[in-house]
């Protein structure tokens, strides 16, 4: 114990950097966005500024929305309803997309945010609504201690690369296939 103290005081020693992170949520599991959400309040409760842009979104009745969507801090924007399985018209879902990242762009490029939520944004880059490296290059542009989390499924390789952090929620039980529907407070 002694010894694995001496490593871990020497591993934090050596972090002694700040910078504007790209965090990026990702796999089949659960806890994608509520982890998401979990830095938005922790952001909110140093008295910072969040924004968060909701690309996909089937139901507006969301605890998270209903809670952090009233907060005078957060700015909350819904772009996208459902997309694909919904509209059936993919000329549309790439307008929508495009119109959504245009509000993306507007907070990407506010300082006074120190948080920037992109839930469900790998979705458009994976169905090709939105360029990959349109999208790289606004991330990279981004205010230098601005923070970001993308979160949603098979996250796209630009992404990953750029990321500082990547974290891959693994999908091994879910309630849902033992027939048990969503539950508000935790899985909306
Ligand atoms: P959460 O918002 O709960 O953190 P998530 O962002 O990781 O979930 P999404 O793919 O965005 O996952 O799906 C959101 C909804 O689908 C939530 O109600 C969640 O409980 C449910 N869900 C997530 N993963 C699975 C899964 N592997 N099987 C069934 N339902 C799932
Ligand atoms: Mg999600």
């Amino acid at each position: 114990m002694t010894r694995k103290k001496a490593v871990v005081d020497a591993a934090i020693a050596r972090a002694g950097q700040d910078k504007g992170l790209l965090l990026m949520l990702t796999g089949n599991g659960k806890g994608k966005s509520s982890s998401a959400f979990g830095m938005v309040a922790r952001t909110l409760g140093y008295g910072l500024k969040a924004g968060v842009v909701q690309f996909i979104k089937s139901r507006r009745d969301t605890g998270e929305e209903k809670f952090l969507g009233g907060q005078p801090d957060v700015q909350w924007h819904v772009v996208g309803d459902g997309f694909t399985w919904e509209t059936q018209n993919r000329d549309a879902d790439i307008a929508t997309a495009q119109r959504g990242w245009a509000v993306a762009q507007g907070l990407l490029r506010d300082a006074s945010l120190h948080l920037v939520v992109l839930d469900e944004l790998t979705y458009l880059l994976n169905y090709g609504y939105l360029d990959a490296q349109q999208v790289c290059a606004d991330l990279a542009a981004r205010p230098a201690m601005q923070h970001v989390v993308v979160t949603g499924r098979a996250a796209p390789q630009c992404l990953l690369d750029i990321a500082d952090t990547v974290s891959e929620i693994q999908d091994t039980k879910h309630a849902f296939r033992a027939g048990v529907r969503a539950q508000p407070g935790i899985d909306l």
